[in-house]
């Protein structure tokens, strides 16, 4: 499988080891890929190395279309793209939107610049940097009980479209810890305490901008009871009943078929 080298700029000459470019227009939030930009004029955010193959992403001004509506957004790539493929299309929409949103100074308001040694905007009147976006969000898996009677409580969110259960989620706040974050959303989602917090993995989430953070945890005590704000349904599934579950491309997924293979 192909690997990916973030990159601020592309390998220098003479041999410069690029054997072909991809250009990850991105047009609105989705993406539309071409070995050449459709006009050199729009902003481009070098973003690395896909094996030999120097990858760009294209911030397509508002209104332009150079796919003729061709683009995807990112839940229709997964799957036609191989992982690198799909993870670099996420990456490229993230920065564009980065660069959209931070073209001027968040405390005195002049135009900024791109730093050239890191990635970061830089005011030139006060100096403030700005980083791109990245907002945690934990992931949690809670599981009670031994052997066939082991059982998960999956949820159903508001935001839901489809029909189905998840994990439950929710962002980090500013002073908390993750294991803090886990604890408190179960509690203020479910109603349940929850004890054995750990780190199982994590996975970029270009929905905008997230970072989920994915954990397992075990009951200790309480009744579910759902913040109707976030939550429609939840309960506890056995292995052999489960509901309908979120897609591949989702960690909320991985962390439940990880479970299931679990014996
Ligand atoms: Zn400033």
């Amino acid at each position: 499988m192909a690997s990916f080298n973030p990159a601020l700029v592309p390998p220098s000459s003479p041999d410069g080891h690029i054997a072909a470019h991809r250009y990850i227009h991105v047009v609105g939030a989705t993406v539309f890929v071409d070995d050449r930009p459709a006009d050199p004029a729009w902003p481009v955010h070098f973003l690395g190395m896909l094996d030999d193959e120097a990858c760009w992403g294209v911030d397509v001004p508002h209104g332009e279309d150079p796919s003729y509506g061709a683009a995807t957004d990112l839940f229709s790539y997964y799957g036609r793209a191989s992982e690198p493929e799909w993870l670099v299309a996420g990456r490229a929409v993230q920065l564009v939107e980065w660069g959209r949103t931070h073209r001027f100074c968040g405390r005195c308001g002049t135009a900024t610049e791109v730093q050239e040694h890191e990635r970061a905007m830089k005011c030139p009147a006060c100096g403030l940097l700005a980083f791109p976006r990245l907002a945690p969000a934990m992931i949690t898996l809670i599981t009670r009980g031994e052997g066939d009677d082991r059982e998960a409580l999956l949820a159903r969110g508001v935001q839901f479209r489809a029909p189905m259960y998840s994990c439950l989620a929710g962002f980090v706040e500013p002073g908390e810890s993750l294991e803090e974050a886990v604890t408190r959303e179960v509690r203020e989602e479910v109603g349940v305490e929850v004890a054995d917090v750990r780190y199982w993995g994590s996975q970029p989430w270009p929905f905008p901008h997230s970072l989920m953070i994915g954990f397992t945890a075990e009951w200790v005590a309480g009744d579910i009871v759902c913040d109707p704000t976030e939550i429609i349904d939840a309960k506890w599934f056995r292995r052999d009943a489960l509901p309908n579950v979120p897609p591949r491309i989702s960690i909320a997924r991985k962390l439940i078929d990880a479970w299931l293979m679990d014996g």
